[in-house]
């Protein structure tokens, strides 16, 4: 919070407008409580919601002076009055909905803002705590609404210019909006960066800066290969290929806003803040190094249909396809042959339901455990021999389908699970041995 509220300050000539995420661990705490809840273990729900308001408390009073007697701790204990009601209301099994778990998660955002804002004023930053309920607008698919941009815009347009203009750093609430009717709603898990956005896109800001605790986009994983390096600057196409295959800094839709206006996105160490983080940009600068980094993808099931009498009677992808549609299930990655279709999903769900369907109209063959390895980069695509080279740098693993798309700027792969360590890792040394230093740091 302290660290937050020094980047904020020190950045307040600038006229911020800040967009705050729960405090660590909170939204899967809340959410757990739910859980427990809904299972009819009231008195353990209650335990959980208590640890949460001891956790949330103790920040507050170490964050707000005279703490006991501040309007920030009668505010505090009436939202955990009100999650207690709302843990008691899942014992209705009508009330177990995603509706009810939205309701319940908005809290982390509501408590970490009120804190945050508490502790702004008390450093001398004049702040203004805002409710995102009323700015951004959504659809009603709880857990997972879409923004209603033009709606947002209207609102935001309103409210946060008057109060940047009396000097007040408006601080509001990441991950968390309303539906038409004034519902509470959330954005998907880690959706705070996208509020961001959301917001530094509808108000035309100069950049938009996402604060995490890690140095900025790396060129891999740093967990599987120690010496990863930091990427200075890469585009929103590579960044946004990069955040849906798994690269876990930003959420996938971040970019969306902010490459419709152009405005520069830059992620950021809130554990370095005088770091340089990685600045993305429409623009791609070039590289000595085809690739930009290095992302992967676990957990995936592999599916193969094949079926000599019907692959190329017109009509069939269609079918195909369809079965996934009617199961809500994504399909991550594509390919084809003359007898044969494989395609991969991002996790299990539904798989007995789906290969039921898939073998009315060929033969299935399910393979679990897969990973897909994703090279990134818009280099890719005036750099021949990619592959070749990808290949041969992994020659000691299997790979079992390929996809390069029109793009040209992933070229993507599956693997096993058990050989992404490995992959990863000769890929890395293959492709980075000597980084461009304008680019890499
Ligand atoms: N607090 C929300 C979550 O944990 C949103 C976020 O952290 O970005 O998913
Ligand atoms: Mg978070």
């Amino acid at each position: 919070m302290r660290q937050a509220a020094g980047i904020v300050g020190e950045r307040r000539h600038r006229a911020p407008v800040v967009v705050l995420s729960a405090m660590a661990k909170t939204t899967d705490r809340l959410l757990e409580c739910a859980r427990v809840a809904a299972g009819s273990h009231f008195e353990e729900a209650s335990r959980l919601l208590q640890e949460i308001r001891k956790d949330h408390l103790a920040t507050a009073a170490d964050c707000i002076k005279a703490f006991t007697v501040s309007p920030e701790a009668r505010e505090i204990e009436r939202h955990f009055t009100d999650l207690q009601r709302l843990l008691q209301t899942l014992r209705l099994p009508g009330k177990r909905s995603p509706r009810s778990l939205d309701a319940i998660a908005s809290y982390g955002e509501r408590l970490s803002t009120l804190i945050f804002t508490g502790l702004l004023k008390q450093e001398g930053i004049a702040a203004q705590l805002m409710d995102s309920r009323e700015l951004i607008r959504t659809g009603s698919e709880f857990t997972r609404a879409t923004p209603d941009l033009s709606a947002t815009e209207t609102r935001l347009r309103g409210a946060i210019p008057p109060v940047c203009r009396a000097g007040r750093i408006p601080v509001l609430q990441g991950f968390i909006g309303s539906d038409d009717r004034g519902v509470t709603t959330t954005l998907g898990r880690n959706g705070s960066d996208f509020s961001a956005a959301i917001v530094g896109a509808l108000l035309d800001v100069e950049e938009i800066q996402i604060w995490t605790d890690v140095p900025g986009i790396l060129t891999a994983d740093p967990t599987l290969v120690p010496q990863a390096r930091k990427i200075k600057t890469i585009s929103f196409s590579e960044a946004a290929e990069l955040a849906y295959f798994g690269a876990k800094v930003l959420h996938p839709s971040t970019l969306l806003p902010a490459v419709k206006k152009n405005i520069p996105v830059y992620v950021l160490n809130s554990r370095d803040p005088g770091g340089s983080g990685t600045r993305i940009t429409a623009q791609c600068q070039s590289s000595r190094n085809p690739i930009k980094s290095i992302a992967y993808k676990e957990g995936l099931v592999m599916i193969n249909v094949s079926s000599t009498r019907m692959l190329m009677a017109h009509g069939f992808l269609r079918r195909l396809f369809e079965i996934f549609e009617r199961h809500e299930r994504p399909v991550d990655m594509v390919a084809t042959s003359e007898v044969s279709v494989s395609l991969t999903l991002d996790s299990a769900e539904n798989l007995d339901a789906i290969v039921e369907d898939l073998s009315q109209i060929g033969e299935v063959q399910v393979a679990r455990n897969k990973a897909i390895i994703c090279l990134v980069g818009e280099n890719l695509k005036f750099t021949p021999g990619i592959a070749a080279r990808a290949f041969s740098a992994i020659d000691t693993v299997n790979i079992q389908m390929i996809s390069q798309g029109a793009s040209i700027i992933n070229l993507g792969f599956v693997i096993d699970e058990d050989r992404i360590s490995e992959a990863v890792n000769r890929l890395h040394d293959h492709f980075f041995s000597d980084p461009d230093p304008e680019i890499f740091e």
